[in-house]
């Protein structure tokens, strides 16, 4: 059987391999453990192998495995889709929110964010595909959130974040990354200061990482299937 450290080491040499096929430099890509559904002992053990980054998507189960977890120097980051009677929770208790798709949104992050932490590290989330059931902003609306994100003191604008659709064909997954990488590049020609893109999961993130991925945000591969 294979172990949770088995599993660990198993993504960190994949990660490494990908990075050198792709000519990434060594580190260049981080991986964010995805523990929704995960109990605060199985964290507590990803935490002992050396992961800091931890991404949850929902908000009433990811409380108490922070307030639980308080102690450790754990990087939270929400991944989950963001709704207004969310925000104050977030911005009090993560560290970064990668589904930032609108900017009433932001501006409420922005304004509940405590006076005594860092600036909330903020990706937008980018609707690919124009799907109408999933989060995200249109691509061609990027820029102008991203403009007006940048104007907020207490949000650090850092990339753009995406949840394609599912392929099983890795050519059709690097043209779907490559999209988000295209946008990401448009934007740092417009001025904008950007270091990160959130893409890649469990069954696509060699692909995600070969099109310039920096966070791939990693669920069933390290910890197994969700209940
Ligand atoms: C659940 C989830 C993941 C992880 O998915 P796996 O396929 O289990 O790796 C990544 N990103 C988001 C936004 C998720 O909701």
């Amino acid at each position: 059987m294979q172990t949770l450290a088995d599993r660990f080491n198993s993504i960190q040499e994949r990660i490494r391999k990908t990075e050198i096929r792709s000519n990434r430099p060594a580190g260049s890509v981080q991986l964010l453990a995805v523990s929704k559904k995960k109990s605060i002992d199985v964290i507590q053990a990803a935490f002992e192998l050396g992961q800091v980054n931890f991404g949850e998507n929902y908000l009433q189960e990811a409380l108490p495995k922070i307030a639980a977890l308080r102690h450790l120097p754990i990087h939270w980051h929400f991944i989950g889709q963001l709704q207004t009677n969310k925000t104050k929770l977030v911005s009090e208790n993560f560290d970064w929110a990668h589904s930032v798709d609108r900017y009433k949104i932001a501006q409420r992050l922005n304004d509940q964010r405590p006076l005594e932490f860092e600036p909330l590290n903020i990706c937008i989330q980018v609707n690919l595909d124009d799907e109408q059931s999933k989060a995200g902003i249109s691509p061609d609306a990027v820029l102008e959130l991203a403009d007006a994100i940048t104007g907020l003191p207490r949000l650090h604008l850092r990339g753009l974040m995406a949840l394609p659709r599912p392929l099983s064909d890795q050519q059709q997954q690097r043209e779907t990354f490559r999209r988000l990488c295209r946008i990401q590049e448009t934007l740092i020609a417009n001025g904008l200061v950007l270091d990160t893109l959130s893409m890649g999961m469990s069954d696509d993130f060699e692909a995600a990482i070969a099109e310039g991925s920096t966070i791939i945000r990693i669920g069933t591969a390290l910890f197994g299937p969700r209940e």
